[in-house]
This record gives structure tokens, sequence and C-alpha cells, in this order.
């Protein structure tokens, strides 16, 4: 919990430098508002609950649709915006494969930021310095992360970006270039097209819509036929692309099907549709074509001329989405003109941060063989002190009294029933940055055993400069 308390204090920090206010929206919604964004059915992850009247409710996993709804209610005129509100609360998702503990539960805490303004530039203008906002709450955790170009799902609105630890357990797939700063998640990541123009080998695929109604044909390119199968289908087409295609043609394209899935579905299909890759010829001249095949690792970067592309898996810890009117609309939050003749629905953005995520990923990215190893920012206690079973009381109250006057977070290990080995194992564990002996060096020289496991530094330090030394540490972590 205290590492919870700290993650939220540097968010709180960063939050009120973009002049956003703090509020806390119920976790128990009605479905009625659900229905009138069109969120409601669409979504299979819901927590659904009747009340005793048989009134249908929601556990939140989101509040687009309330807090559209209460600023709706109370802004009236261009002159109330902007509105920028934000939360730390518990949100629900009936998620089908909860794992990795925090990483994905169906119970998890998120920092929300609703945004509200005027115009699509003021609300630019907001998104950049919430974009600001992000940045310095990323850095002042230093734990390495990557901003990636991101889709904005079922979310609506076009600009959005996503914030990842790079980590083998992460379930995003971003790609990245190595020569610029390209990076982009699997749903949006482009790859240059150039050089598969030469293929002259065809393939097709085949798909089908959710309603298998419609029989969907994938045409390619592949450099040589003898490299591939049908059964190569995961390898060679990218999903994503395909459901965006589709989507455009009013077709709900169903993913993730395997082949004698998709042979049962093709049995009921009335009608064919093609789909095109970007790389052949055909695409310029027909209408339903786009980049649909798989990004290879060493596909040329869509942003420069001489990068390569490759893959890096992520745990996605933040999300900013401009959304525009998505929500406004529908849920009627509008304001009088300037000009006072009419009412125009107001733009939103909405920016999350997975609190508990985030806390599981800290841990995942920086834990070794012995535990954990927070970063100052959110480290349960910044230093601890252990000190053996002959030292004086009055002394390590003396040594205590010394790091916390002088503004550290320091916790004392008086634990009567444990030892010293067990202790220092324990303080390892849990992932203190700093640990402090009190020991044979204070005996004979009143000096202070200072311990950093990630730094790898180990010091016999006097007691007039131990808290400099801490302090100097802790700014490196
Ligand atoms: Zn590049």
């Amino acid at each position: 919990l205290r590492v919870q308390n700290k993650l939220e204090a540097v968010i709180d920090k960063h939050m009120r430098s973009i002049d956003a206010a703090k509020v806390s929206l119920s976790s128990i919604t009605t479905e009625q508002l659900w229905k009138q964004s069109g969120r409601f059915s669409a979504n299979s992850e819901l927590f659904r609950l009747n009340d005793r009247r048989k009134s249908g409710f929601l556990l939140s996993p989101t509040h687009e649709e309330e807090i559209t709804e209460i600023v709706g209610g109370a802004i009236k005129s261009y002159k109330d915006l902007p509105v920028r509100l934000y939360q730390v609360t518990r949100k629900y998702r009936d998620e089908r494969r909860p794992r990795g503990g925090l990483l994905r539960g169906k119970e998890f805490l998120m920092k929300d930021l609703y945004t509200f303004d005027y115009s699509q530039k003021d609300a630019l203008k907001t998104y950049k310095a919430v974009r600001q906002a992000y940045t310095n709450i990323f850095n002042e955790l230093k734990i390495d992360y990557i901003v990636a170009d991101a889709d904005s799902g079922n979310m609506g609105g076009k600009l959005s970006h996503e914030y990842h630890y790079i980590h083998p357990n992460g379930e995003d797939k971003l790609w990245s270039c190595d020569s610029c700063t390209y990076v982009a998640n699997e749903e949006l990541a482009e790859h240059k097209i150039e050089g598969k123009k030469d293929w002259k080998y065809r393939m097709v695929l085949e798909g089908v819509s959710t309603d298998h109604s419609t029989r969907i044909e994938l045409h390619i390119s592949v450099p040589s036929p003898e490299n591939y199968t049908k059964d190569d289908y995961g390898k060679l087409i990218n999903e994503h692309a395909v459901k965006k295609v589709a989507e455009n043609l009013g077709i709900d394209f169903a993913t993730g099907l395997n082949y004698s899935t998709l042979q049962e579905a093709l049995k009921k299909a009335t009608r064919t549709v093609k789909i095109y890759d970007g790389a052949l010829p055909e695409a310029a001249s027909q209408a339903a074509s786009g980049d649909i095949t798989q990004i290879q690792d060493g596909d040329g970067c869509p942003k420069c001329s001489e990068g390569k592309l490759h893959s890096v898996p992520g745990i996605e810890v933040g999300h900013t989405f401009h959304l525009g009117t998505r929500y406004s609309e529908p849920l009627n939050a509008v304001v009088a003109t300037e000009d006072n003749n009419s009412k125009v629905p107001v733009q939103m953005g909405c920016h999350g941060i997975g609190v508990s995520r985030l806390i599981g990923a800290a841990a995942a990215c920086l834990h070794d063989s012995k535990g954990l190893n927070w970063p100052r920012a959110i480290a349960p206690f910044e230093a601890i002190i252990v000190p053996t079973p002959d030292i004086p009381e009055a002394d390590i109250h003396q040594v205590y009294d010394k790091l916390q006057s002088a503004g550290i977070d320091v916790v004392l290990d008086d634990r009567a029933d444990k030892g010293v080995g067990w202790k220092l194992k324990d303080a390892d564990l849990i992932g203190y940055p700093v640990i402090m002996v009190l020991g044979r060096g204070w005996k004979d020289a009143k000096t202070v055993e200072i311990q950093c496991r990630r730094l790898g530094f180990k010091k016999e330090v006097n007691a007039e400069t131990f808290t400099s030394e801490v302090e100097e540490l802790l700014e490196q972590l």
C-alpha cells in the first residue's frame, strides 16, 4: 500500500501541474448510460448486476460515460471550459485471461484523467500538456519506457499514444525502428511495401465475417511459393489490418479463428469479398486494399529510409487518447458557442495510467534473484536500518533521527525475534533502495555500512557523511 500511495502522490503532483482536479466516481454505474454511448452490447468484459427492482447496473471498467454525463450537466457555455478531472479508483473488467498478478486482473486500480475543451484546437493543446505531464511522471519513476503510436481501438478519436515498459512478460507487441524513433503498437504499425512489389507469387487466403455470412478472400504476394502454405496464415496475415479494411466495407471480420473453425464457418457464407494487399499492382484499382501482411523482423521502417523494424514485448502502463466528440455527442455534453447562436458538443480526451499494473510491471522489470528493487519514487521506504543486537538503542535512534531530519524516508527493523542475517535477506527481498547496517563498524569507529544492491555499492561510511552518501545513492535510483 505504501508503494501504491507513493505512486499516487507522484501522479497527483503532475496532475496538479496541468490544473487537473481530483474526483472520485462511483464503482457502480447504470447500463442505460452505456447503451446511450453504444458500448454496452459490444463489450463482453462488463460485470453486470441487477438491483432489487431488476434495473441493470455495471461495475465500472472505466468512466467516460459517467463523467461525460456529470460534466455535461454542469457546463453551459464555452466559458466554463476547459475542465480537467481525474481520479485514482478501482475498476472492474471480466477478463477472459487474468494473468501475472497485478499485470492483468479482474479488479485493478487506474488513474483516469478526462479533459473537456471547447474547440479541437484547445483539445490538442490539452493533449500536448497531458503528454508532457506523462513524460514527467514516467521520467520521475526512472524505469526505462517507450512511447508508441497507438490505435485507439473502440475508444474513438485518432490521436493516441501508449507508454510501455519493455519486458518479456509483456502482452503487447511493439515494432521499433533500429535507426529512427519510430515505435508503434502491433495494431497500428506499418512497414515499407516497396520491396514486396517485385514479388510475383500470389497466395489467396481465407477469412470470414463474425456473422459467417461473408467469405473474405485475402490476396497477397510472397517472395517464393515453396516457402509458404495456407497453414502459415498467422505468419502472413495481419488480422488487425484486415479488420480495419473490412470495417470500411461494413464487415465485422472474425479474428483468431483456427483452420477448422474457419472451414466450418465458411460453409454458411453466401457471398465473397476480396481484399488485396497494398503491395499488389491490383491494389490501386481495387476498393478493398490495405497493408494486410504481417510485419516480419527486419522489414523496412515506414518513416525513414535506412531503418529496419524489430519487435519488442511491452507492458502497457499508460495511455493518452484524444476522443473528440465520441462521448459528448451521444451523451449530449454541449456548450453554447461564442456567438450564443448554437450549441456544440465538447471535445474530450481520456488519459489512463494503470496504477496497480505499473506496480506489477516495476516489480517485473527491476527484480533480481535476491528480490525486488523499487525505484526511489515508489519504494515503500527509501532506506532501512538493520542494527545488530549489541548496538545501544540511543545510538540507533541517533542514526534514525539524522536520516529523518535529512528528509529521507527511513524505516528501522527492530523486530526482536529475528537475526541480522534474516533481516538483511528480508530487506533485499522487499527491495528497499538502500540498506544500512549498524554493527561492528559502528562499535569500533562509529561507521555505518551502506549497501545498494542495484548499484553494486557497499561501503563503511562515517557518522558525519552518511546522510549525504545515502542521498547521493537515492538520486540515481
Ligand atoms: Zn525508422
